[in-house]
Protein backbone atom coordinates (compact mmCIF):
# COMPACT_ATOMS: atom_id res chain seq x y z
CA UNK A 1 0.00 0.00 0.00
CA UNK A 2 1.40 3.28 -0.79
CA UNK A 3 0.44 5.77 1.66
CA UNK A 4 0.86 9.48 1.56
CA UNK A 5 1.04 12.29 3.96
CA UNK A 6 0.52 15.74 3.62
CA UNK A 7 2.47 17.82 6.35
CA UNK A 8 0.98 20.96 6.53
CA UNK A 9 1.32 24.66 8.32
CA UNK A 10 2.50 28.05 8.61
CA UNK A 11 6.17 28.99 8.12
CA UNK A 12 8.11 27.76 11.29
CA UNK A 13 5.64 25.20 11.88
CA UNK A 14 8.02 22.36 12.32
CA UNK A 15 7.02 20.81 8.93
CA UNK A 16 10.91 20.12 7.55
CA UNK A 17 12.12 19.69 10.80
CA UNK A 18 8.79 16.74 11.28
CA UNK A 19 8.96 15.22 8.11
CA UNK A 20 12.67 14.47 8.15
CA UNK A 21 12.02 11.75 11.56
CA UNK A 22 8.53 10.71 9.72
CA UNK A 23 10.07 10.05 6.77
CA UNK A 24 12.51 7.67 8.81
CA UNK A 25 10.62 6.42 10.55
CA UNK A 26 8.09 5.17 8.34
CA UNK A 27 10.29 4.46 5.33
CA UNK A 28 8.33 7.29 3.36
CA UNK A 29 9.67 9.90 0.69
CA UNK A 30 10.41 13.33 2.36
CA UNK A 31 9.35 15.85 -0.42
CA UNK A 32 9.98 19.46 -0.21
CA UNK A 33 8.99 21.66 -2.70
CA UNK A 34 11.27 24.76 -0.69
CA UNK A 35 14.69 22.72 -0.63
CA UNK A 36 14.32 21.30 -4.10
CA UNK A 37 13.34 25.11 -4.59
CA UNK A 38 16.26 26.24 -3.10
CA UNK A 39 18.35 23.51 -5.00
CA UNK A 40 17.19 25.23 -8.27
CA UNK A 41 18.34 28.30 -7.28
CA UNK A 42 22.02 27.09 -5.50
CA UNK A 43 22.79 25.91 -9.55
CA UNK A 44 22.12 29.41 -10.76
CA UNK A 45 20.30 28.29 -13.77
CA UNK A 46 18.20 30.75 -15.57
CA UNK A 47 15.02 28.82 -13.35
CA UNK A 48 16.85 29.29 -10.20
CA UNK A 49 17.27 32.89 -10.98
CA UNK A 50 13.46 33.28 -11.75
CA UNK A 51 12.73 31.23 -8.84
CA UNK A 52 14.79 33.29 -6.19
CA UNK A 53 12.77 36.59 -6.88
CA UNK A 54 9.83 34.69 -5.97
CA UNK A 55 11.08 33.31 -2.81
CA UNK A 56 13.60 36.00 -1.41
CA UNK A 57 10.38 38.48 -1.45
CA UNK A 58 8.06 35.64 0.15
CA UNK A 59 6.12 35.08 -2.44
CA UNK A 60 4.67 31.79 -3.80
CA UNK A 61 6.11 30.41 -7.01
CA UNK A 62 3.68 30.18 -9.77
CA UNK A 63 1.48 26.90 -9.25
CA UNK A 64 2.83 25.34 -12.56
CA UNK A 65 6.19 25.71 -12.01
CA UNK A 66 5.43 23.99 -8.59
CA UNK A 67 3.28 20.90 -10.33
CA UNK A 68 5.51 20.53 -13.15
CA UNK A 69 8.55 20.14 -11.03
CA UNK A 70 6.63 17.52 -8.55
CA UNK A 71 5.52 15.82 -11.07
CA UNK A 72 8.60 14.56 -12.36
CA UNK A 73 10.37 13.90 -8.89
CA UNK A 74 7.40 12.08 -8.29
CA UNK A 75 7.50 10.18 -11.77
CA UNK A 76 11.06 9.45 -10.57
CA UNK A 77 10.27 7.35 -7.31
CA UNK A 78 8.33 4.78 -8.38
CA UNK A 79 7.96 1.82 -6.28
CA UNK A 80 8.32 4.61 -3.45
CA UNK A 81 6.29 3.24 -0.28
CA UNK A 82 5.01 6.77 0.11
CA UNK A 83 5.57 10.34 0.46
CA UNK A 84 5.52 13.10 2.88
CA UNK A 85 4.18 16.31 1.09
CA UNK A 86 6.24 19.43 3.25
CA UNK A 87 5.66 22.80 1.78
CA UNK A 88 3.06 21.26 -0.51
CA UNK A 89 0.42 22.02 -2.05
CA UNK A 90 0.49 25.64 -1.12
CA UNK A 91 -2.84 26.51 -2.85
CA UNK A 92 -5.88 24.64 -3.74
CA UNK A 93 -4.67 24.32 -7.18
CA UNK A 94 -2.11 22.62 -6.24
CA UNK A 95 -3.78 20.53 -3.72
CA UNK A 96 -6.04 19.39 -6.98
CA UNK A 97 -3.31 19.58 -8.83
CA UNK A 98 -2.24 16.97 -6.58
CA UNK A 99 -4.80 14.77 -5.85
CA UNK A 100 -5.35 14.58 -10.05
CA UNK A 101 -1.52 13.06 -10.32
CA UNK A 102 -1.78 10.66 -7.58
CA UNK A 103 -5.11 9.16 -8.73
CA UNK A 104 -3.31 8.68 -12.08
CA UNK A 105 -1.04 6.33 -9.89
CA UNK A 106 -4.03 4.69 -7.94
CA UNK A 107 -3.02 6.30 -5.10
CA UNK A 108 -4.20 9.33 -2.82
CA UNK A 109 -3.14 11.52 0.37
CA UNK A 110 -4.19 9.26 3.11
CA UNK A 111 -3.39 11.74 5.86
CA UNK A 112 -3.45 15.87 6.19
CA UNK A 113 -1.41 16.80 9.33
CA UNK A 114 -1.97 20.48 10.22
CA UNK A 115 0.89 21.12 12.73
CA UNK A 116 -0.50 24.49 14.57
CA UNK A 117 1.60 27.16 16.29
CA UNK A 118 0.62 30.97 17.16
CA UNK A 119 2.21 33.58 15.31
CA UNK A 120 4.33 35.10 17.92
CA UNK A 121 6.00 31.35 18.14
CA UNK A 122 6.05 30.91 14.47
CA UNK A 123 8.26 34.77 14.12
CA UNK A 124 10.27 34.03 17.00
CA UNK A 125 10.71 30.53 15.53
CA UNK A 126 11.84 32.05 12.13
CA UNK A 127 13.94 34.72 13.08
CA UNK A 128 16.17 32.56 15.38
CA UNK A 129 16.41 29.85 12.45
CA UNK A 130 17.63 33.28 10.11
CA UNK A 131 20.33 33.52 12.59
CA UNK A 132 22.02 29.97 10.94
CA UNK A 133 19.91 29.00 8.08
CA UNK A 134 21.18 31.73 5.02
CA UNK A 135 17.66 32.14 4.49
CA UNK A 136 17.09 34.94 2.06
CA UNK A 137 13.27 34.94 3.32
CA UNK A 138 14.46 34.48 7.27
CA UNK A 139 14.34 38.17 8.16
CA UNK A 140 11.46 39.96 9.99
CA UNK A 141 9.79 41.83 6.85
CA UNK A 142 9.84 38.83 4.34
CA UNK A 143 8.93 36.59 7.03
CA UNK A 144 5.54 38.68 7.82
CA UNK A 145 4.67 38.75 4.43
CA UNK A 146 5.22 34.94 4.21
CA UNK A 147 2.42 34.74 6.80
CA UNK A 148 0.30 37.00 5.51
CA UNK A 149 0.20 34.96 2.00
CA UNK A 150 -0.08 31.72 4.09
CA UNK A 151 -3.33 33.48 5.60
CA UNK A 152 -4.23 34.27 1.95
CA UNK A 153 -3.32 31.42 0.19
CA UNK A 154 -1.77 28.77 1.98
CA UNK A 155 -4.76 28.15 4.95
CA UNK A 156 -7.51 27.28 2.31
CA UNK A 157 -5.90 24.53 1.45
CA UNK A 158 -6.95 23.01 5.07
CA UNK A 159 -10.85 23.20 4.37
CA UNK A 160 -10.15 21.51 0.69
CA UNK A 161 -8.25 18.12 2.96
CA UNK A 162 -11.16 19.06 5.82
CA UNK A 163 -13.75 18.23 3.11
CA UNK A 164 -11.95 14.90 1.82
CA UNK A 165 -12.15 13.66 5.70
CA UNK A 166 -8.44 13.00 6.03
CA UNK A 167 -7.40 16.26 8.02
CA UNK A 168 -5.73 15.75 11.91
CA UNK A 169 -5.26 18.72 13.75
CA UNK A 170 -2.07 18.76 15.97
CA UNK A 171 -0.40 20.76 18.83
CA UNK A 172 3.35 21.65 16.69
CA UNK A 173 4.42 23.39 20.21
CA UNK A 174 6.46 21.53 23.01
CA UNK A 175 9.60 19.74 22.14
CA UNK A 176 10.55 18.01 19.61
CA UNK A 177 9.64 14.62 20.33
CA UNK A 178 6.70 15.44 22.01
CA UNK A 179 5.65 16.96 18.99
CA UNK A 180 6.68 13.82 16.86
CA UNK A 181 4.84 11.61 19.47
CA UNK A 182 1.69 12.90 18.62
CA UNK A 183 2.33 12.85 15.11
CA UNK A 184 3.06 9.20 15.19
CA UNK A 185 0.24 8.24 16.97
CA UNK A 186 -2.23 10.05 13.67
CA UNK A 187 -0.19 8.17 11.84
CA UNK A 188 -0.52 4.98 13.31
CA UNK A 189 -4.58 6.05 14.08
CA UNK A 190 -5.11 5.89 10.33
CA UNK A 191 -2.55 2.76 9.54
CA UNK A 192 -4.16 0.72 11.70
CA UNK A 193 -7.75 1.48 10.85
P1 LIG B 1 9.59 26.57 2.58
O1 LIG B 1 10.97 25.99 2.51
O2 LIG B 1 8.52 25.53 2.53
O3 LIG B 1 9.43 27.51 3.73
O4 LIG B 1 9.40 27.44 1.26
C1 LIG B 1 10.21 28.58 1.02
C2 LIG B 1 9.65 29.36 -0.15
O5 LIG B 1 9.67 28.55 -1.34
C3 LIG B 1 8.21 29.82 -0.03
O6 LIG B 1 8.09 31.04 0.71
C4 LIG B 1 7.82 30.00 -1.50
O7 LIG B 1 8.43 31.17 -2.04
C5 LIG B 1 8.53 28.82 -2.14
N1 LIG B 1 7.68 27.60 -2.14
C6 LIG B 1 7.91 26.44 -1.48
N2 LIG B 1 6.94 25.54 -1.72
C7 LIG B 1 6.07 26.16 -2.54
C8 LIG B 1 4.83 25.77 -3.12
N3 LIG B 1 4.29 24.55 -2.90
N4 LIG B 1 4.18 26.67 -3.91
C9 LIG B 1 4.70 27.89 -4.16
N5 LIG B 1 5.85 28.34 -3.63
C10 LIG B 1 6.54 27.48 -2.82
Amino acid sequence: MVFNIVLFGAPGSGKGTQSTLLAEKFGLVHLSTGDLLRAEVQKGSSLGIQIDSYISKGNLVPDNLIVDMLAAVLDSNEGAKGFIFDGFPRTTDQAAALKKMLAVKGTDVALMINLSVGEEELINRLLYRGISSGRTDDNYETIQHRIKVYHEKTAPVKAFYESLGCAVDIDGTGSLSEIFERIQSAVNAVINT
